[in-house]
């Protein structure tokens, strides 16, 4: 970088720091693989459902952003690919786009969780291939990591079936995990909400054969967090912290907490920032959140743009929501 370039940086910085905190802080990189899915709950902030088109984010431009952030000492090497569903590729004649991807992010050392409302559980035809790809990706990487990802479920009062998806997920998996290496399961939930969590694990001791232990793993932070693992195969970790923002439909539910500050108001300096990929070709900086920060990760002939170009436009992009933020704020002033 220029010399002028560093003045310049330096005093915007000083103007509006978001820049610094967008281009310094580590950042995660999700992929909202698609918009379809099987539901349409209330709360989604992806306004996700069965109306939005089949697209998917093709797996040759996450392939290239992984291997574009792994070299970059920003990046965290974490991974997230959620949708709407993910695993509706299944249904739309992609039966190898999850396998692939999982194996290619696994394969090269990075952390990934994979997010799904578990719906394919219900469906014969699917779940004989979704269960089996998933131990395979697990069983091939744990050789060089062990639980080389984590599966996050949703369970909480707004995904439809989300207690009997979820113990059915966990029932088949840990029969069909029998003496292969551990797999692990996110439980994830709403904060408030995890009696749903006291009656999985009810319904599960209540099983059959089902037997339960209590296990530790280590955070990145040193704290240990608490698993409950199944038939020694399949580990648990529950966590009911999360709250529901009013960003897509969720803005019309009255308990989701208003979103209309940009994310940078809530970014400090142990968060990790996060790069959300989605099927529209944007690249948004947080999740979730009101007014977003978004740029293309499309050029206009439809390729990929280079992840360099995406971040420094995604500095200037937050320098302006932080501009324009300022001067409503001192609107407001005089206004009053
Ligand atoms: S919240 Fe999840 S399950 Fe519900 S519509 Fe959105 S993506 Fe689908």
């Amino acid at each position: 970088m220029s010399k002028i370039n560093q003045v310049f940086d330096y005093v915007i910085d000083r103007l509006l720091p978001v820049g610094r905190v967008v281009r310094e802080l580590p950042y995660v990189m999700i992929f909202k693989t698609t918009h379809w899915c099987w539901y349409n709950c209330a709360h989604c902030c992806e306004s996700a459902g069965k109306d939005r088109p089949a697209e998917f984010i093709p797996a040759d431009v996450i392939k290239y952003y992984t291997d574009a952030a792994k070299s970059d000492p920003k990046f965290t090497k974490e991974i997230v690919l959620t949708g709407g569903e993910i695993m509706a590729s299944y249904k739309f004649n992609m039966e190898n786009y999850v396998p692939e991807l999982a194996n290619y992010i696994a394969g090269r050392g990075i952390r990934m969780d994979i997010k799904t409302n578990g719906a394919w559980i219900r469906n014969n035809d699917l779940r004989t291939k979704i269960i089996p790809d998933l131990i395979s990706v697990n069983e091939r990487n744990s050789m060089q990591c062990r639980l080389p990802y984590q599966l996050s479920l949703s369970l909480d009062k707004y995904h439809p079936n989300a207690l009997e998806n979820t113990y059915k997920i966990i029932c088949e998996m840990a029969r069909q995990n029998k003496n292969k290496p551990m797999i692990l399961l996110h439980i994830s939930g709403f904060m408030g909400q995890d009696w749903l969590y006291k009656e999985l694990l009810a319904k599960l001791l209540a099983t059959r054969n089902t037997r339960i232990d209590y296990a530790y793993v280590a955070a990145k932070s040193g704290n240990a967090i608490p698993l409950h693992v199944i038939n020694r195969c399949v580990a648990l970790r529950p966590s009911f912290e999360a709250l529901l923002f009013a960003g897509g439909r969720a803005k019309n539910l009255p308990e989701a907490f208003p979103s209309k500050n940009p994310t940078f108001e809530i970014i400090n300096n142990d968060a990790d920032v996060l790069m959300a990929f989605d099927t529209m070709g944007n690249v948004t900086l947080g999740e979730n959140s009101g007014r977003k920060i978004t740029v293309p990760w499309r050029d206009k002939n439809g390729k990929p743009r280079q992840l360099p170009e995406i971040k420094r436009d995604l500095v200037r992009r937050a320098r302006y929501e932080q501009l324009r933020q300022k001067v409503i704020n001192l609107k407001n002033i005089f206004v009053k």
